[in-house]
């Protein structure tokens, strides 16, 4: 099947790139983008041996768990995420990738609270500081990595990032860089509620240089799955 042909090549590709950039290739997951595609396709990709799988709209994630489609891997929830719809997401899955507010993390720090569990986050950051994009800026993370504290419900796991499309991968590094530098520096600062070891970024265009630049889970849809039909 082509899934499965897709993952072992991605598979092959992201063990080179992290070699060639002397890193060991079991600290890099693969997080199957899985929006706009269905519960046998998500089924396919996990026994295939994605890490994880990433979703984006409320509803697919709320429709793919009540058709049993994640079973064997971990579900995260990459895409935007409003704040009036974090009960159907906070306790329902492993990782928010996309926690881009203020608002937003005292919205999940609430429910999670409520609930009695703890929700492990990841910061969301608007690395090229892009209009069109939500996120903090990375002047900012450390601020607000400084007031985790208050936020006993959740544990800061890393950082994610989509940087701009970028013409060249001289332009796509130093965004990548960018990112990663940010994650080495609160890596080496202790925070209450932050455990960083996550580092999101890399798609399927540009995951071998996310990889090169420090990315220890990319998130990857069409190369897995194919062009979407929307
Ligand atoms: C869709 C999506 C991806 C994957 O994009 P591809 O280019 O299809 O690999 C990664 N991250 C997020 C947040 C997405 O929405």
């Amino acid at each position: 099947m082509a899934i499965a042909e897709n993952v072992k090549r991605i598979k092959e590709e992201m063990a080179q790139a992290a070699i060639a950039a002397g890193r060991d290739p079991k600290q890099i997951l693969l997080c199957a983008a899985t929006k706009m595609n269905d519960a046998d396709a998500v089924r396919e990709a996990i026994k295939a041996g994605v890490d994880c799988c990433g979703e984006n709209r409320v509803q697919e994630l709320t429709l793919k768990q009540s058709q049993d489609a994640y079973t064997g891997a971990p579900v995260h929830f990459i895409g935007h995420l409003q704040t009036n719809k974090v009960k159907q997401v906070v306790g329902k899955v492993d990782l928010i990738h996309s926690v881009d507010s203020m608002r937003l993390l005292e919205a999940v720090n609430k429910e999670a609270a409520r609930q009695g569990i703890r929700q492990d986050i990841l910061l969301e950051i608007n690395i090229g500081n892009e209009e069109s994009k939500s996120g903090f800026s990375a002047e900012e993370i450390p601020a607000v990595l400084s007031q985790m504290g208050n936020f006993p419900a959740i544990c800061v796991r890393g950082l994610m990032a989509i940087p701009p499309i970028c013409q060249n991968s001289t332009d796509n590094h130093k965004f990548f860089q960018e990112m990663y530098h940010l994650f080495v520096d609160i890596t080496a600062k202790k925070y209450d509620n932050v455990c960083v070891d996550i580092l999101s970024m890399g798609m399927s265009d540009d995951y071998a240089d996310a990889i090169a630049c420090g990315s220890t889970m990319i998130r990857v849809g069409t190369a897995i799955f194919g062009a979407r039909v929307y």
